[in-house]
């Protein structure tokens, strides 16, 4: 369910007519909506509406301060994974106490902040982070609520690149050494095991991964119990798969509410949730422009003015996003199967490849879907192409909420030494 639709000959995001925006702001630009991300994690929220749960909102996905703030307004809190996305979540009104740190790779000054700001939970992923985070914590005088996040040895099914509980990925403890560190967890200072964690993938759509994946959890919670460790929570992590394109059909929150409900029922855990994409990436949009059509030998390339550079998914995952005119196409209107292509030096900055469209011309304007997880998060300003701005809708009103930087911003970091500026 999203709220892009035509409307009037042209597509809106709710009340706003995208071809208006984007003459007004510029392409490209990605286009949020407000509705729609309150309807995502209102339909999350009811799905778990019997079951005690924290809906801790993956700032990976789209961190947005604005977008942050509308998921704060909804109660969500947020799994962060670096000091930066920790500070960005504190900024948009998400309570410490409602977030947790995930990420195999933090830092001891990251751990450091979120003891400072009381976090709900830190989820840790092997043991020289264990001690690390017993020194840092002992030395703040602090103890530190974690869960482990285990490895249950599962394959998610998804796209190799997004899946993250096999044996061979770099995430979690192998699930044969979680009962020893949960042992020395429990001799650590600073250090109180509250919870087992667990997140197998991303964009996965069939819940039988994801149910081998918490019964087993679940069954480790219950022995660690039995070892005297005061487990209260299992976090199953994200990775609730959405529709990209007409026929995807993944599993609903309902259905994955359900499964979680009838696995961890009766022992009085507290259910913590990481979805990402589920929440953000059907609310976003990012509109580009037709720079021109070009004609191969054996095929129709048209060249858009948006790059990899500014939706990376597809040379990264092969992904596909549906991409359709913003001028509505007329019934009967001719097609072609175009190669959509971004002005980046990189054979790889190809959006889709024969791709059925509706025939269009240089000028015309273009909305990638679903592209409002793993979209702006992921760019960049390679080629020396600044950042593109984000867009927030909430019914007829529109606010730039992160506006295209200068080339003396996007080169303002930067210093020629003298060296190189004096002349000998
Ligand atoms: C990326 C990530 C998520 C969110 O995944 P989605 O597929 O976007 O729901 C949740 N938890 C952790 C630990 C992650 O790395």
């Amino acid at each position: 369910m999203h709220h892009f639709n035509y409307s009037g000959g042209r597509l809106h995001c709710e009340g706003v007519n995208l071809d208006a925006l984007a003459a007004e702001v510029g392409t490209p630009c990605y286009v949020y909506s407000s509705a729609t991300l309150v309807r995502h994690a209102q339909v999350i929220a009811y799905a778990f509406r019997e079951q005690s749960v924290l809906i801790a909102y993956s700032v990976k996905a789209n961190g947005n301060l604005a977008v942050l703030a509308t998921l704060a307004g909804q109660g969500c809190g947020a799994d962060v994974v670096s000091g930066g996305e920790l500070l960005r979540a504190r900024k948009a009104g998400i309570p410490a106490s409602k977030i947790v740190f995930s990420g195999v790779g933090k830092t001891a000054a990251e751990m450091a902040l979120g003891l400072e700001q009381g976090i709900h939970q830190f989820n840790v992923e092997s043991s020289g982070e264990l001690r690390l985070l017993s020194a840092v914590a002992s030395q703040l005088g602090k103890t530190a609520l974690i869960a482990l996040r285990v490895n249950p040895d599962v394959a998610a099914g998804g796209h190799p690149n997004i899946s993250t509980g096999k044996s061979g990925d770099k995430f979690g403890v192998p699930w044969g050494e979680a009962e020893a560190l949960y042992a020395e967890a429990a001799r650590l200072p600073g250090i109180r095991a509250v919870g087992v964690d667990v997140h197998i993938g991303s964009q996965i759509g069939d819940l039988a991964p994801m149910r081998a994946a918490f019964e087993k959890v679940v069954g480790l919670a219950l022995r660690l119990r039995k070892q005297g460790h005061d487990i209260r929570r299992i976090d199953v992590g994200g990775g609730l798969a959405i529709p990209y394109k007409e026929g995807d059909a993944p599993a609903p929150p309902s259905a994955y509410a359900a499964m979680i409900s009838e696995v961890t029922a009766g022992h009085g855990f507290e259910v913590i949730l990481e979805p990402g994409r589920v929440i953000a990436g059907n609310a976003g949009v990012l509109l580009t422009t037709v720079l021109y059509e070009k004609q191969a030998p054996d095929r129709t390339f048209l060249i858009v003015d948006a790059g990899m550079n500014d939706l990376i998914r597809p040379a990264l995952y092969g992904a596909h996003h549906d991409i359709v005119p913003i001028a509505e196409p007329k019934p009967g209107q001719a097609h072609r199967a175009y190669d959509v292509v971004g002005p980046i030096c990189e054979s790889t900055d190809k959006f889709a490849a024969g791709r059925e469209l509706p025939r269009v011309a240089a000028g015309d304007r273009l909305a990638f879907m679903s592209a409002g997880a793993y979209g702006a998060v992921l760019s960049s300003s390679y080629n020396a192409r600044p950042l593109v701005p984000e867009v927030l809708v909430d019914g007829d009103r529109y606010e730039i909420v992160r506006r295209r930087p200068s080339f003396e911003e996007l080169v303002g970091l930067e210093k020629v030494p003298e060296w190189l500026t004096t002349v000998a």
